[in-house]
């Protein structure tokens, strides 16, 4: 909803042209008799904003009695007080919902409003022959000017209301919608009151509003309480399925791009924060949400002491601040700048702050207890899902690696190669898959002359020695004992062959060096290394996994190893 400065100008301007006189000419035109009802008037006053600011809601809409209170006032005492009594109740009640210094604008458009609702009602109303004062309400002819009051000044209003959505805020609405006919049915609800305020005034003067307003105000209660006890229910039940939808999430990323477009979404939120709380205890950004938009943590840290973040940690407890003059004495030097309202809770684990969040909203007074609750128990799904989905990571990564080498495993390696496969057979552009079989030449001597744990030693530094040759351009894997695989995806046989030659010229070139397991005093050694490599190319040389491995394996044995070791062959047929 972006209203432009000119516009937002504009409206004050034309405010300040037509409010003033306008109020002057109906005032010469209609001019009020209220001397010795002055109090009466007050009273109206007083009862008209209490209704505007107080109204009842049902079904999640509110319905303003204003409408009714402001017929008896116009039916008693003219146009002109049903005006200024009915432009002061909006200013009451615009000022109750906290106009922003960008919607100061609202103030004029909607007196600028009001005032036509009012001057349409009251035309109508004289021209179909109705009076101000005492009228006789006992024949139906009596009833015309009133329905016609009725009908044109809630004709009137919804008309430009319409108009404002459409021209101020750009918005495609029709205009005969459901919501028409439910402000319709409510009208129709309010007019009575109106109407029964104005016979009871006419008999028993000002107490009237008393015998009204009373009924009515329990009932406004009533039904605010009845309706944010709703609203907590209805919070509570959407907390809980976040929370079940949270713990099945098995990575770390899923469980907090869930959280935060769920969180975003339940609470009027413009910034979210969610903060980890480090093991050396400084802070790090994991995640935030700004103006829309989930985004990565970029790595930043910041020192535990300072900002909002800190003051929770320290204090252990959450916070709500409902506008930016509660916790800028707080704020990091970077908090948004426009942000008010504030929730900040801290994420528990085992009795530990392991993380922060922090939920930031432009609006004053976004938030309320039970929000607070909410987040609160938010955190401790989160918590309880980070620290499962953590565990799920941790445990797939040892079912993936192989503990000697810290290479991936033959599993993994199978798993990739289908996956592989499938990409290949599934993709229409040319594609190749190459497949290195690496086995270390006499490795049982380095196991026997240095003993087993040398030849683990072996196996690890030439792990480094394949991960450092390939890098991001395939899968290193420990296919078995030493025995080593290299998936290359988009690789053809003369780039897989050239890939192998470094390989072998890798582990050949320098000799490893090793501890003397079988030696009296533990001695460095230097071995001379080698491995007979083989390679295969899908789908040139094989169309199915197996046979990609068979082949890759008989080039290995039949044109590396047969041929005297330290050799790469590619398979022929
Ligand atoms: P070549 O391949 O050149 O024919 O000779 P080789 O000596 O390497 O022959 P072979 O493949 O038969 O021997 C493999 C040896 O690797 C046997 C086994 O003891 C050893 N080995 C397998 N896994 C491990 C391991 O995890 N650690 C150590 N130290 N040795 C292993
Ligand atoms: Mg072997
Ligand atoms: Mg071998």
């Amino acid at each position: 909803m972006d209203v432009t400065r000119p516009f937002r100008i504009g409206i004050w301007i034309a405010w300040l042209l037509i409010f003033p006189a306008a109020s002057w000419y109906i005032y010469q035109q209609y001019p009020p008799t209220i001397s010795g009802f002055e109090i009466d008037v007050f009273v109206f006053l007083v009862f008209m904003c209490i209704v505007a600011t107080l109204p009842i809601i049902v079904n999640d809409t509110p319905i303003f009695f204003t409408h009714g209170v402001s017929l008896a006032v116009f039916l008693v005492f003219g146009l002109f007080v049903e005006m200024v009594l009915f432009q002061i109740a909006i200013l009451v009640l615009l000022l109750k919902v906290h106009v922003t210094r960008n919607n100061l604008f609202r103030l004029p458009m909607n007196s600028l409003m009001f005032l036509i609702v009012s001057v349409i009602g009251a035309v109508v109303y004289y021209s179909l022959g109705g009076q101000n004062g005492i009228i006789q309400l006992n024949s139906v002819a009596s009833f015309i000017p009133i329905v016609g009051y009725i009908a044109s000044t809630f004709l009137a209003n919804n008309i430009l209301i319409h108009i404002i959505r459409r021209v101020v805020y750009k918005r495609d609405d029709h205009f005969f919608t459901r919501d028409l006919l439910w402000e319709a049915m409510t009208s129709l609800l309010v007019i009575p009151v109106g109407v029964v305020l104005y016979l009871l005034y006419i008999e028993i003067g000002i107490i009237s509003t008393f015998y009204i307003g009373i009924p009515f105000l329990s009932i406004a209660i009533i039904l605010q309480l009845y309706h944010s006890s709703q609203q907590v229910n209805s919070y509570l039940q959407k907390v809980s399925e976040i929370g079940h939808q949270l713990t099945e999430r098995l990575e770390v990323d899923q469980v907090l791009s869930l959280f935060l477009a769920k969180l975003t979404k339940t609470l009027q939120v413009d910034y979210a924060y969610i903060i980890d709380v480090k093991r050396n205890y400084s802070f790090e950004v994991l995640r935030y949400f700004e103006l829309g938009e989930d985004k990565m943590g970029n790595g930043y840290t910041f020192d535990q002491e300072k900002g909002i973040s800190g003051y929770i940690y320290q204090t252990s407890k959450p916070v709500l601040f409902k506008t930016s003059k509660e916790w800028n004495h707080l704020a990091l030097a970077n908090a948004p700048e426009q942000a008010e309202s504030l929730i900040g809770v801290p994420i528990k684990r085992n009795q530990k702050i392991v993380g922060i969040i922090i939920l930031l909203s432009n609006k004053k007074r976004a938030y309320e207890g039970f929000h607070l609750t909410i987040v609160d128990i938010l955190a401790n799904y989160l918590a309880v899902a980070i620290e499962n989905a953590r565990h799920y990571e941790e445990a797939k990564k040892i079912s993936e690696h192989c503990a000697l080498t810290k290479l991936y495993n033959y599993r993994y390696f199978e798993n990739k190669l289908e996956e592989e496969f499938i990409r290949l057979t599934s993709s229409k552009l040319a594609m190749d898959l190459s497949l290195i079989l690496l086995d270390i030449d006499h490795f049982k001597g380095i196991n026997d002359t240095y003993g087993h744990q040398a030849g683990n030693e072996v196996l690890f530094e030439l792990a480094r020695r394949l991960e450092k040759s390939i890098g991001s351009k395939g899968t290193v894997a420990r296919y078995g004992g030493e025995e080593f695989a290299i998936l290359l995806p988009g690789f053809d046989p003369f780039a897989s062959y050239e890939v192998a030659e470094q390989i072998r010229q890798a582990i050949s070139s320098e000799p490893f060096i090793i501890n003397h397991h079988l030696a009296e005093t533990n001695q460095e050694v230097e071995v001379k290394i080698t491995a007979s490599i083989g390679v295969a190319t899908a789908p040139e040389d094989a169309d199915d996994p197996m046979t990609l491995i068979r082949h890759a394996d008989r080039a290995m044995y039949t044109g590396a190893k047969q041929q005297g070791r330290n050799k790469v062959a590619q398979y022929v047929k």
